[in-house]
């Protein structure tokens, strides 16, 4: 219950739904594959599918959507009936959660075993062992893991489904800082820095949970937000105990339920970046909050300044601590 359609889509993509289901195609293109239609008889192929689009199309038939219009023409389902049906495609959450701990327990140890990992670390301005142990920050060196939990027993398939593996069947985090996202006791979703050129934020299908941490602070009258979990660590690290951090400027409504759960002030403290996609969320997310009687103040770093890089950057506690005292509604 509650998950919604992009969340299932995301955890569970077309084309491995129709592999599940015995579809065999060949690729033709980066993203696109073609085989024999599932919806019509036919001899030869003419159903494509874009994964990135997560969208498929038949020239035989012409039908065409998602995956839910999917179930709903392979099936004949009404559209509510198809999300009924694919939820219990769901691995059992407790297995997710189960390997998502061995998964993160293993970047914890990678951690160690890798110098660049952690002057990657030590480059964005965390040092504090002990707060790297509090926050359960890993390294994924990428192209072991599978092997790791596999010798554990856990299927292919669950590895899949949770994302770990990609559609080829490899790591899908490789040379990643790696920190987990609780809610509560269980990992919700695995956020993976890339410490080189790849693309620089990934998570794992599924949803980011609620806010980071959210347990630490949500008694605190007075909160500081953040968009990413550097930006976290090194005020954590800098003697700030209460920052939550949203994992990006949208937040989901989890997150922003969470901010409406008492009366407190909101400290906004998004990237400050030359064109202003920052500042604009900032402050749309000021007026939502708003609207729900919860008072904001955005915190305005230095030109071209996220919280980590105005720590990196010669930045101090007092310093940022002034710029928290001047914030304005
Ligand atoms: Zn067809």
């Amino acid at each position: 219950m509650g998950e919604d359609v992009e969340t299932l889509k995301r955890r569970l993509p077309l084309l491995d739904y129709l592999r599940q289901h015995n579809w065999t195609a060949r690729p033709v293109g980066r993203s696109e594959f073609v085989g024999l239609c599932p919806l019509h008889q036919e001899s030869r192929p003419s159903f494509y599918v874009n994964a990135r689009k997560d969208v498929f199309y038949c020239h035989g038939c012409g039908q065409g959507g998602d995956l839910i219009r999917f179930v709903q023409l392979s099936r004949h389902l009404s559209f509510r009936q198809s999300l009924a049906c694919l939820d219990p495609q769901t691995s059992p959450e407790a297995d997710s959660a189960a390997v998502l701990e061995q998964a993160s327990a293993f970047y914890r140890q990678q951690l160690d075993n890798y110098p660049e990992a952690l002057s990657y670390l030590n480059k964005r301005g965390i040092e504090d062992p002990i707060l790297i142990k509090e926050l359960e920050i890993g390294y994924a060196p990428g192209g072991s893991l599978r092997r790791h939990l596999t010798a554990q027993g856990y299927s292919f398939d669950l590895l899949r489904q949770v994302g770990l593996l990609n559609v080829n069947g490899c790591d899908a985090f490789y040379q990643r800082i790696v920190f987990p996202l609780r809610r509560g006791e269980h990992i919700v979703n695995l956020y993976g820095r890339s410490t080189g050129a790849a693309f620089a934020h990934h998570f794992l299908p599924g949803t980011k949970g609620g806010l980071y941490a959210w347990e630490k602070v949500r008694h605190c009258p007075e909160v500081i937000l953040v968009e990413g979990l550097f930006d976290y660590t090194v005020l954590r690290q800098a003697g700030f105990h209460n920052v939550t951090c949203s994992l990006g400027t949208h937040l989901n409504t989890d997150q922003f339920l969470q901010l409406c759960e008492g009366p407190r002030t909101v400290y906004l403290t998004f990237d400050v970046d030359d064109n202003l996609s920052g500042q604009q969320a900032a402050l749309q997310l000021a007026r939502r909050l708003d609207a729900k009687s919860i008072v904001t103040r955005r915190v305005l770093l230095p030109q071209g300044h996220d919280p980590n890089s105005f720590f990196t950057e010669g930045g101090d506690a007092l310093e940022f601590q002034s710029l928290v005292k001047v914030a304005q509604p």
